[in-house]
């Protein structure tokens, strides 16, 4: 548990939280859009900018020699993060929204056919229902969606999860509930009628403590920028044999083998995932981000995130005419609307 001080102390890592914004120290609520970044992640950056920068996997000078190193250190970092096997699992991305519409048409185009089905919630972003509609459309496959009940968790799988599920994509922490779904359990359901699975890690990853294999999931996805790190920096997760299955989904520079003016061939996974010059600085910021949440713990981060929210759910639900929304056990964000005002001008007015 975090001692009183703690959370001060954590404060005065985040720069941009010194100044004032109309009159008032800046307190900011939008995390589960995007979080703020500490100090050391910054500094990451302007080093790499400074000192380091250079193109990855192709010079052989030492400025790409240590821009390369630092790149694949990161993947290193995030899979331990992770809980994955090895880096090998790891594809760097722009972003949750990149990594499924990597799954939804590397591994979608290759596997979905007529008649299967891709199972989601009700409860999805639209990062985790959209790319699924755009494979449903290409392959013929149809999508088939857990029911989210009143009290904001979702209905059981039972009849749902039928032998023609070939994929259950579901979020692991609800962007607008801040339901936390048992995912190990999702997953070892799904396996049951052998679905592949896809768990939506962009609320959770630096949230929960994750562990990949803990959960058992074959693709998870993550953003960097909700975890403290660079936006346009992101990973999916992917189980190896999963990946060495998938073609690649772009074609460029950095992910080929060979080419002739006729055909390529590809290098393995991960790189085969990643054409062109990738987000360099953003991975290895990505990187000091695990290192940064790391050096607090995810336990105490959790810990921290159940006490302002008990403390918000409590707080905002005793206001008159205000319903707060989404279960009692939950992750860090709180939704609500008062019957007095829209959420837009109670947003503008605050
Ligand atoms: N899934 C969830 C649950 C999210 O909250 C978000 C971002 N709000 C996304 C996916 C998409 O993430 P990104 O925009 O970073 O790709």
């Amino acid at each position: 548990m975090s001692t009183p001080d703690q959370p001060r102390a954590w404060r005065d890592d985040f720069p941009i939280l010194e100044q004032s914004v109309n009159g008032h120290a800046l307190i900011y609520f939008d995390n589960a859009a995007t979080t703020q970044k500490p100090r050391a992640v910054i500094e990451t950056l302007r080093h790499y900018y400074e000192r380091d920068n250079a193109n990855v996997h192709r010079g052989l000078h030492e400025l790409s020699s240590r821009a390369t190193d630092a790149y694949e250190a990161a993947r290193a970092k995030v899979a331990r993060f992770l809980g994955a096997d090895s880096a090998e699992e790891i594809v760097f991305t722009r972003g949750t929204t990149e990594a499924i519409n990597l799954v939804a048409q590397a591994w979608g185009g290759k596997n979905l056919r007529a008649g299967d089905v891709i199972l989601l919630t009700e409860m999805e972003h639209h990062s985790n229902l959209v790319p699924w509609q755009l494979a449903a459309e290409r392959t013929g496959a149809r999508l088939r969606f857990v029911p989210v009940l009143e009290d904001g968790t979702l209905a059981p799988l039972d009849g749902l999860l039928t032998p023609e599920v070939k994929l259950f994509a579901f979020t692991h922490i609800s962007n607008s509930l801040g339901t936390i779904n048992p995912a190990a359990e999702f997953c070892r359901r799904a396996r049951e009628v052998g679905a592949v699975t896809l768990v939506d890690g962009a609320q959770s990853a630096g949230h929960l403590p994750v562990d990949v294999r803990e959960i058992g999931c074959d693709f998870f996805a993550c953003s960097g920028h909700k975890m403290c790190g660079p936006t346009g920096s992101g990973a999916l997760y992917g189980r190896a044999e999963m990946l060495d299955a998938m073609p690649p989904w772009q074609g460029g520079g950095e992910m080929i083998a060979s080419v002739t003016y006729e055909r390529s061939t590809f290098k393995a996974a991960p790189h085969k995932f990643e054409a062109g010059t990738p987000n360099i600085a953003g991975a290895i910021g990505l990187g000091a981000a695990v290192d940064y949440i790391e050096s607090i713990g995810r336990e105490r981060i959790f810990a921290h995130d159940e006490e302002l929210t008990r403390e918000a759910v409590e707080r905002i639900g005793a206001l008159p005419g205000v319903r707060v929304f989404g279960p009692r056990e939950r992750g860090a964000l709180v939704a609500f609307a008062a019957e007095w005002a829209h959420p837009h001008d109670l947003t503008t007015y605050a």
